[in-house]
């Protein structure tokens, strides 16, 4: 049984779409309705899932959405943009890049599988390096490179300045285990810093309940966490997988889809031999530690 979405309007004109429960491949998205139009913010990872989130655009106005924001290349935030056509998708350069180079990726080996539907490829077609600036009507939504490897290499936020709402993207996972197998550890932490700094009162996380700044901490900390379990391993010559068998969860364990842990550590521990550890670590592996972890087979997949 799929658990109903909730949409928030977090500002004038200003939505969350919420997906409970916000584990793989549940992610959040929103939008910013204009008179004449509506920028969309992500879509969903199945057909089901991103016909239902425009069902709710169309819950609250008739006008088109003709702008989509992806966050960054995961599917759960891009599978469903061919259903937003004629709409501009718009993401950071290496969002397509990374879309074109791996198409439409079901992780077989790695999670159950749902019903995708049928997903057809559609990258991002307005791409930027830093910092784009899109309107609904006289209303500002910033999109920001976050700077660096970070949840992704292509992390963009949404920020909203005049109403001091920020769409985060999966850089803040709210209640579920952040992951950052496939950017950076210390980008991630560094990237803290920087959502920090926009002075967000709203915070629309890319998994996980609509929440404050607030949030900021509990991921710093568990970044932390990830560090100092990654230098403690390293030292004992001990493996990602076992380290993270060893390691005692604490708060962390309320966290949802914790085996992220395992390909959270071979990402720290691959950057200590290097920038982003970008050579050194072998993805493969890092999933199917997680696997492992998790007790084997593949991991549990609501969508
Ligand atoms: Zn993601």
């Amino acid at each position: 049984m799929h658990q109903v979405a909730s949409l928030e309007e977090v500002s004038a004109g200003v939505y969350a779409y919420v997906q409970p429960d916000g584990t793989w491949w549940i992610n959040n998205a929103g939008f910013i309705v204009g008179s004449e139009s509506v920028i969309l913010i992500d879509t969903c990872s199945t057909q089901r899932r991103t016909t239902q989130l425009l069902d709710a655009v169309r819950s609250v106005t008739s006008a088109p959405v003709n702008i989509v924001v992806n966050t960054h290349h995961h599917g759960d935030h891009t599978h469903g943009n061919s259903f937003t056509a004629p709409a501009a998708i718009v993401a950071h350069r290496r969002c397509r890049e990374t879309l074109l180079a791996t198409g439409i990726n079901h992780y077989e080996a790695v999670f159950q599988q749902p019903d995708w539907g049928s997903l057809r490829l559609s990258p991002p077609v307005i791409t930027f390096e830093s910092q784009l600036d899109l309107w609904a009507d006289d209303l500002a939504v910033e999109l920001h490179y976050i700077g660096e490897p970070a949840h992704t290499t292509n992390d963009v936020v949404a920020w909203i300045p005049d109403r001091k709402v920020l769409f985060t993207g999966d850089l803040v996972f709210h209640q579920g285990t952040p992951f950052v197998v496939m950017g950076s550890l210390a980008g991630s932490r560094r990237a803290i810093d920087r959502l920090r700094e926009f002075g967000a009162e709203v915070i629309v996380p890319g998994h996980g309940p609509v929440c404050g700044p607030e949030v900021f901490d509990v991921v710093e900390r568990y970044l932390t966490f990830v560090h100092d379990t990654a230098v403690n391993a390293r030292h004992s010559g001990t493996s990602p997988l076992h380290a993270a068998q060893a390691a005692d969860l604490g708060e962390f364990a309320a966290l949802s889809d914790s085996e992220r842990l395992v390909g959270n550590l071979h990402r720290a521990m691959a950057e200590m031999d290097g920038p982003h550890g970008n050579d050194s670590m072998s993805m493969t592996q890092a999933l199917a530690d997680m696997l492992t972890f998790n007790g084997g087979g593949v991991l549990r997949c609501l969508a």
